[in-house]
């Protein structure tokens, strides 16, 4: 008998090390590993190059539905962004694109065809999906779901800490503004919005390290069976 493919969701605000802690779990469970937020910032790129206001609705709908989004593989096996038929990862870190992601994040009509691509890839697959509205929306069946939080001043230093070794010219003031608006909005939007409920394993990260993270995501997924 053919096992269903093993799904995981880990959704939380931004900055709590979603990424590094999804992309251990997933090598360690042999399933791909799916950064959605990353679709998300290749639409807020597209939008950005195209000269649009990422506040405007319908100029960005419209640029959103022309926006050739793809999932490749990379030859670790995990998930791959393709703007155009582009890997996207270079271009897609800077606080501007996780603004304009936010923004157009909110839109319903970019969101269902976002939803579409991570079901299709993720169903095919298995995968280890991040974000925000995985175990609410894209998944919501899933038993693996985690909510990743810790509190904000650990993940401006974690968010700050990152965009500078990456050599990105941050303030540290910058990233604590950016990470508060997106986190407002991402949680207060209509559709989809970051929250919550008891269905999901909470974990504070605030004092704990990626590996005992991704150990005490393991245990649990193993306890489920
Ligand atoms: O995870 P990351 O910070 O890269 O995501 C960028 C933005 O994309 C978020 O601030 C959020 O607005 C949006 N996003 C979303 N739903 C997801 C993943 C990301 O709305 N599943």
């Amino acid at each position: 008998m053919s096992h269903p493919p093993l799904i995981v969701a880990i959704d939380g605000p931004s900055g709590v090390g979603k990424s590094t802690a999804a992309r251990r779990l997933a090598q360690r469970l042999s399933v791909p590993f799916l950064d959605t937020g990353a679709m998300y910032r290749a639409v807020g790129l597209k939008v950005l190059e195209s000269g649009v206001d990422p506040l405007d609705r319908e100029d960005v709908i419209a640029i959103a539905s022309e926006a050739d989004v793809r999932l490749g593989r990379r030859e670790d096996g995990s998930f791959e962004v393709l703007l155009d038929g582009e890997p996207v990862e270079p271009r897609i870190r800077t606080p501007e694109v996780g603004e304009a992601a936010s923004a157009i994040a909110a839109y319903p009509e970019v969101r269902q065809r976002m939803v579409l691509l991570q079901r299709d890839a993720a169903e095919h697959f298995g995968a280890v999906l991040e974000g925000r509205d995985i175990g609410t929306r894209v998944f919501p069946g899933t038993p693996y779901k985690f909510f990743l939080d810790a509190r904000s001043d650990v993940r401006f230093k974690r968010r700050y800490e990152e965009l500078t070794a990456a050599g990105r010219a941050v303030t540290f003031d910058e990233v604590v503004g950016e990470i508060s608006r997106r986190d407002l909005r991402d949680s207060t939007r209509t559709d989809s919005p970051l929250t919550r409920d008891p269905s999901y394993t909470f974990i504070d990260s605030s004092d704990l390290t990626i590996d005992q993270v991704v150990e005490q995501m393991a245990e649990e997924i193993g306890r489920r069976g």
